[in-house]
């Protein structure tokens, strides 16, 4: 009976406007959507997925690395070619949409290759996105950007199955931290001198690695942005045309290093770097790739700037050495 009459006290106290019961309905009113909010945005997925960029000419083998990564599980090497899962599939065409691809993938603390069954690796397994991108000169642009950003970003629209992610400067939801770079090379095309597959590849890597040195020195000074790494996914091994993994390092440093000494000719010819000396070496020094004044340019001397670059064969189609060393790299440092 108390019980009752006491309840019954404190509903009438709830409906009798004073200073205590308008205090507690704003509060309610407030903060109640704000704690929504929260748990909605904490339960989001891909808000805060580290991402991996592959980057490269075109034809290299961006797209069917995806397409394999993602249907992974599914894949056996002992396949007979004409059984494999073909590489056309419906999320990447990358030579006909002109924004980058994703798709999101998870990878085990323990999984050493990616056939890994992910459902039994359970909380263990990590999250990222691998995003595609066009390997047009002309669409590169957008990636590039995205390099050279101090805090690059990606922002994906990811859902296995068919994603897509906007080009930089879309409408900046659900933004995604850009961990490393797969920089996919034609091996076998870079074995052909007439095919200008190593001129092109060369041209593109030097690019993306002056875009990474640029953002190095940005961060100078300021609160550096985690390291992007550089894999060179040294493809298309399954083909005995292809040049080995050191073979494809040291002709690309080669050709890298003849663009960065004609480039820096353009910048002498142009009178930028000699009378505008600033701070010792002025923008002669800006715009050289890796140590300054070296004669043979090496991936080595990119870790000046924190970007630590590693060639690595391998291949997505035939009877090849198979992409297991590259999801291992990618694993670690996602
Ligand atoms: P992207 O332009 O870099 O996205 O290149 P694609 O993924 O479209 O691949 C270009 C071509 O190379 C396609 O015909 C693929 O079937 C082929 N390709 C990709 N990876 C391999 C590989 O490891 N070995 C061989 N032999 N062909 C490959």
């Amino acid at each position: 009976m108390t019980t009752l009459e006491s309840l019954k006290a404190l509903f009438e106290a709830s409906l009798t406007p004073s200073p205590t019961v308008i205090t507690i309905g704003l509060a309610i009113v407030f903060l109640v959507p704000i704690l929504v909010h929260f748990l909605f945005t904490a339960a989001t997925p891909y808000t805060t997925l580290p991402s991996v960029l592959l980057i490269g000419p075109s034809g290299a083998g961006k797209t069917a690395l995806l397409t394999l990564f993602e249907r992974g599980p599914l894949y056996r090497p002992d396949q007979p070619p004409s059984e494999k899962p073909t590489v056309a599939a419906p999320i990447a065409q990358t030579h006909t949409s002109q924004v980058p691809s994703a798709v999101e993938l998870s990878v085990s603390s323990t999984a050493t290759d990616y056939r890994t069954d992910l459902d039994a690796a359970g909380a263990a397994a990590r999250k990222f996105l691998l995003v595609d991108t066009p390997g047009h000169p002309k669409l590169r642009r957008h990636a590039l950007a995205r390099l050279s950003a101090a805090h690059p970003t990606l922002t994906p629209a990811a859902i296995p199955g068919n994603a897509t992610a906007t080009p930089s400067g879309g409408a900046e939801t659900g933004k995604s931290k850009l961990k490393a770079l797969v920089f996919v090379v034609d091996a076998a095309a870079l074995a052909d001198p007439d095919s200008g597959a190593l001129a092109a590849a060369a041209e593109y890597l030097y690019e993306v690695l002056l875009a990474l040195q640029r953002r190095a020195q940005k961060a100078r000074g300021s609160r550096a942005p985690a390291a992007v790494p550089v894999l060179v996914a040294a493809n298309k091994l399954d083909l005995f045309t292809a040049l080995p993994a050191a073979l494809v390092k040291s002709q690309l440093e080669g050709e890298v290093g003849r663009i960065r000494k004609a480039r820096s000719k353009g910048l002498l010819d142009s009178g930028v770097g000699v009378d505008d000396e600033v701070g010792g070496q002025g923008e002669e020094a800006d715009g050289w790739l890796g140590a300054y004044g070296s004669e043979k340019f090496s991936f080595r001397e990119m870790l000046e700037f924190d970007v630590e670059v590693e060639v690595v064969g391998g291949s997505v189609l035939g009877e090849g050495p198979g992409a297991d060393k590259w999801w291992k790299w990618i694993g670690e440092r996602v």
